[in-house]
């Protein structure tokens, strides 16, 4: 089939650049866990008790993907636009019901990234019993830096932070995940047939927060990389 016997042109992700490679890396889907790290599900109001729950989801369409770098414009119908800074996992292998000690098998590597949300629409939503979409699917709202290939490699701790401005305002350590990426991967599978160019946006520790236009982001998560993000006013 050609683009000649397409109505309109199909819609095509950013392609996702990778460390040490010349070959760029498609997406498929984007996963978000929410609520993983203690401090930030106290914050929101909602702590989590590990022995009798587990891990929810929500998805960003592949539409939001925005590599690290962008100019990214306030967005429509908020007023309360945060920040979440987290580690991406990147699935490279295809898995489905995939034990915690295979888990591993299915990484390609990992990318710092950032959970744009409109936290007004996402409470309202969370408090009416209502899907989350308005408050997460937003557009350019999934951000991730270069890809590091570690296949097979399980992180377990590291320290993650973000910078707004130059100043700290997230900082906190991978091995305070409340379900850490073994767990994920394994309970993901069993709802999903995960696939290469799946990514795992794996929550965000307390800190989060609103930015206003002309505000700098920087995040890191150590021995993976860096995400870059500046906000300039909306339509
Ligand atoms: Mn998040």
């Amino acid at each position: 089939m050609s683009a000649s016997d397409l109505l309109w042109t199909r819609f095509q992700a950013p392609l996702i650049p990778v460390r040490g490679e010349t070959r760029s890396a498609p997406v498929n889907r984007i996963f978000c866990v929410g609520r993983n790290y203690h401090a930030h599900a106290v914050e929101m109001g909602r702590p989590v008790d590990k022995s009798v729950e587990t891990p929810f989801y929500f998805t960003k369409s592949p539409q939001t993907l925005t590599v690290s770098g962008a100019e990214v414009a306030y967005p429509s119908g908020t007023n309360n636009f945060h920040y979440e800074m987290e580690l991406v996992v990147v699935i490279g292998v295809p898995g489905f019901r995939v034990p915690a000690d295979k888990a591993h098998e299915l990484i390609y590597g990992y990318a710092a990234g950032l959970d744009m949300t409109r936290r007004d629409l996402q409470l309202v939503a969370r408090d009416k019993g209502r899907p989350w979409d308005l408050g997460k699917d937003v557009e350019e709202s999934a951000v991730i830096g270069e890809i590091v290939p570690m296949p097979g490699t399980v992180l377990e701790f590291g320290a993650i932070t973000l910078e707004v401005d130059g100043e700290v305002r997230q900082s906190s350590d991978l091995d305070k995940l409340i379900w850490n990426i073994r767990e994920i991967i394994a309970d993901l599978s069993h709802y999903y047939h995960l696939q290469p160019g799946d990514l795992i946006y794996t929550g965000t520790p307390e800190g989060v927060g609103a930015v206003t236009p002309g505000a700098a982001l920087h995040g890191s998560v150590a021995d993976v990389g860096t995400v870059d993000l500046r906000i300039v006013p909306g339509e």
